[in-house]
C-alpha cells in the first residue's frame, strides 16, 4: 500500500499534469464558446498575460489577426498598442489584488483605429489561471456626455443672458407704465371736465372731438393698467385672497356688464347654469376679469349676430366653465402662442378689434394660481370654446349650497 506522505513518481505527476490540462482544454472550449456569443470585444488571457484566445468581435474592433494575436502578450498586440502604464498596473496590479475589475475606464491613443476610451471588465477564473477580459468601446457616448455638458453649460449661460435681458425688458415696461399712467390719468379728469362743461360751452363738433379724445385715453390708460398688472404677476406679486362665491351670479353680472358690446355687435348670449347656485372657492376679483377676459374675446372674435354659449356645472372634483363661440376659430399652428405674452393672432377679424395679446396670458396666470386650467378647442371659421376647470379644493368651503 502506498504511504500518502510518500514523494510522488514522475509517473504521477505526469498523469496528474495530463490530467490538469485536459480539464483546462474542456473549460476553455467552453469559454471559447461563450466568447464567441458576446458582440463586444472579449479577450481570454493566460497568467501570464498571453492571449489564449480573443472573439471576431475584438478582431475587427482593433484590426488585428487572429494568428498574430494568440499566444502574444496583451502588450505586443498592434505594434504594442495595448502597452500602456495605465493597462499594466491594472492588469498586474489592481487585478491580481482584487480578482475582479469592474467598468475601469481606459483611453489610448491606437495607431490603427485613433483614440479610443474603453471601458474593461476583467475577472479571473480557474484558480487564477485565466483572465476574462470584456472591452466596451464608449468613445461615442463620452463624446456625447461631454459634447452634451458643454452644450448644458452654453445653454445655461445663453439663459442667464435672456433672463437678464428679459429682467431688464420687464422693469423697462413696469417704470414705463407706471411714468404714463400719471399723465394719462390726468387727460382724463381734464378731458372728462370739459365734456362735463367746466370749461364753458362747447359746440357740437367740439364735444364730438373731446369724446373720441376721452375714449382713447381710456383705451391708453387700460392699456397701462394691462401691462401693471403682467408685469406685477410675473414678479410673483399678485396674491388671492379666496372666499367662497356664488359664480353662476358672477357669471351673470360679466354678462350684464358686456350686454351693451353683445347689443352692438347684436350678438346673443345663452348661459346654460345648473339651477342651483354653484359656490367655489376663489379670488372673486381676479376670476371675475378671467371670466371677462374670456366672453370679450369670444364676443370679439365672432362675427354680427353670433351667437356665444356658456355652460357651467360641477363634478364632485371640479367646477367647469365653458365658454363657446361661433367666431372666426383659431388656426391649430397658433394654438401653442396663445398663452403668450404680448401675443396677437391674425385672423379676420384681428384688425377691427383693439387688443394687447396679454388677456390670455393674464387669464393663465390666474387659473394657475388657483391651480386650475384652461382648455381650447378651436377651428379656424367654425369657432372656439375655452373650458376653464377649477379644482374643488376646500370641501367645506366649496360644498354645492
Ligand atoms: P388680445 O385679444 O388682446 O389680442 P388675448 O391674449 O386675449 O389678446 O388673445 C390672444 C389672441 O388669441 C387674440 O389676438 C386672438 O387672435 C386669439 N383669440 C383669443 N380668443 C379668441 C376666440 N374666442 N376666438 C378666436 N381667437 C381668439
Amino acid at each position: 500500500m502506498t504511504n500518502a506522505k510518500q514523494p510522488k513518481t514522475n509517473k504521477q505527476k505526469i498523469g496528474q499534469q495530463e490530467t490538469r490540462i485536459s480539464a483546462l482544454k474542456v473549460l476553455l472550449n467552453y469559454y471559447q464558446d461563450i466568447t464567441e456569443t458576446i458582440r463586444e470585444p472579449f479577450i481570454i488571457l493566460n497568467k501570464e498575460l498571453l492571449v489564449v484566445t480573443a472573439n471576431d468581435a475584438f478582431y475587427s474592433k482593433f484590426k488585428v489577426l487572429k494568428e498574430d494575436t494568440e499566444n502574444q502578450s496583451i502588450y505586443r498586440l498592434g505594434n504594442n498598442q495595448w502597452d500602456t502604464p495605465e493597462l499594466r498596473k491594472l492588469l498586474e496590479n489592481i487585478l491580481p489584488e482584487h480578482r475582479v475589475l469592474n467598468n475601469y475606464e481606459v483611453k489610448n491613443d491606437f495607431p490603427d483605429i485613433g483614440p479610443k476610451v474603453m471601458l474593461l471588465n476583467a475577472r479571473q477564473v480557474d484558480s487564477k489561471q485565466l483572465i476574462l477580459l470584456a472591452i466596451t468601446d464608449v468613445t461615442k457616448q463620452r463624446k456625447f456626455r461631454n459634447d452634451s455638458a458643454k452644450m448644458t453649460a452654453g445653454l445655461i449661460k445663453q439663459h442667464d443672458r435672456l433672463k437678464k435681458l428679459s429682467d431688464a425688458k420687464d422693469e423697462f415696461i413696469m417704470v414705463a407704465s407706471h411714468q404714463l399712467r400719471t399723465p394719462a390719468t390726468a387727460v382724463k379728469q381734464y378731458v372728462g371736465m370739459l365734456l362735463e362743461g367746466y370749461g364753458g360751452k362747447m359746440s357740437k363738433t367740439q364735444t364730438g372731438m373731446l369724446s373720441t379724445a376721452y375714449e382713447s385715453n381710456e383705451r391708453q390708460l387700460e392699456i397701462i393698467e394691462d401691462l401693471l398688472r403682467v408685469a406685477k404677476v410675473d414678479e410673483g406679486k399678485v396674491y388671492l385672497t379666496k372666499s367662497s362665491y356664488n359664480v353662476v351670479r358672477q357669471i351673470e353680472e360679466v354678462i350684464k356688464d358686456q350686454l351693451a358690446s353683445f347689443d352692438i355687435r347684436q350678438q346673443t348670449i345663452v348661459f346654460d347654469k345648473p339651477a342651483e347656485p354653484v359656490i367655489v372657492y376663489i379670488d372673486k376679483k381676479l376670476m371675475r376679469m378671467v371670466l371677462d377676459n374670456l366672453l370679450d374675446n369670444a364676443s370679439k372674435y365672432s362675427y354680427r349676430g353670433g351667437q356665444i354659449l356658456i355652460n357651467l356645472k360641477q363634478t364632485n372634483k371640479y367646477t367647469i366653465i365653458a365658454i363657446k363661440d361661433k367666431g372666426v376659430g383659431i388656426l391649430k399652428k397658433d394654438h401653442n402662442k396663445l398663452f403668450q405674452r404680448f401675443s396677437r393672432i391674425d385672423n379676420p377679424l384681428s384688425l377691427t378689434v383693439s387688443g394687447t395679446g396679454l388677456g390670455l396670458y393674464w387669464v393663465k396666470k390666474i387659473l394657475d394660481l388657483h391651480e386650475g386650467s384652461m382648455e381650447v378647442i378651436s377651428k379656424f371659421s367654425q369657432g372656439s370654446t375655452f373650458t376653464i376647470k377649477l379644482p374643488i379644493l376646500d370641501d367645506k368651503k366649496s360644498l354645492k349650497k
